[in-house]
C-alpha cells in the first residue's frame, strides 16, 4: 500500500467522519485494507477512536438494595463463625469489616434461612421492603 497525498488527505476526512477502517480501505481502493488504514492512522497521529458500539464497557446497573426486615434483630455472627443450622442472610457490605450474617436457627436443615428471611426472600411483591432506595436504583 503506497500511501500518497491523495490517499492521506482521504484518510484524514473519512476518519474525522467517523468512518470505519473498513469502509475507509474501501473508499481508497487499491490494496488497503482495515489494517493498513489503522496503520496509517497511528502513524499520523490521528485521534482515536471509541471502540465499537459492542465492545464499550456496558453500563453497569445497581441492584436495589431491599431493606431487611426490620421485624427481625440479628444475631451479627460473622461470616467465619457461622454454622449449619444458623440463618445466612447477610447484613452489610462484604467488604467491610461488620460484615456478619441474621444467625438465627434456620427453617430447616437444608434451608438457608431463619422464618423470617425465608419469607422475606420468597415473597412474590418486595415493594414494601424496598425502602429508601434512592430513585436511580428503581428506575427502570
Ligand atoms: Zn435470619
Amino acid at each position: 500500500m503506497i500511501w500518497d497525498i491523495q490517499n492521506k488527505a482521504l484518510l484524514r476526512k473519512l476518519w474525522s467522519e467517523g468512518l470505519t477502517a473498513t469502509e475507509i480501505a474501501n473508499r481508497i481502493g487499491g490494496d488497503a485494507t482495515k489494517n493498513s488504514v489503522i496503520g496509517m492512522s497511528h502513524r499520523m497521529k490521528l485521534p482515536k477512536r471509541l471502540p465499537p458500539v459492542n465492545m464499550r464497557p456496558k453500563k453497569v446497573k445497581p441492584t436495589p438494595v431491599a431493606t431487611p426486615p426490620d421485624n427481625v434483630s440479628p444475631l451479627m455472627i460473622p461470616v467465619e463463625k457461622i454454622r449449619n443450622g444458623q440463618c445466612r442472610f447477610p447484613y452489610g457490605d462484604p467488604r467491610d469489616s461488620g460484615f456478619s450474617l441474621c444467625g438465627h436457627k434456620t427453617r430447616g436443615a437444608t434451608k438457608p434461612y431463619c422464618d423470617k428471611h425465608h419469607d422475606f426472600c420468597n415473597i412474590k411483591n418486595k415493594s414494601e421492603y424496598y425502602k429508601n432506595v434512592p430513585e436511580e436504583f428503581t428506575a427502570t
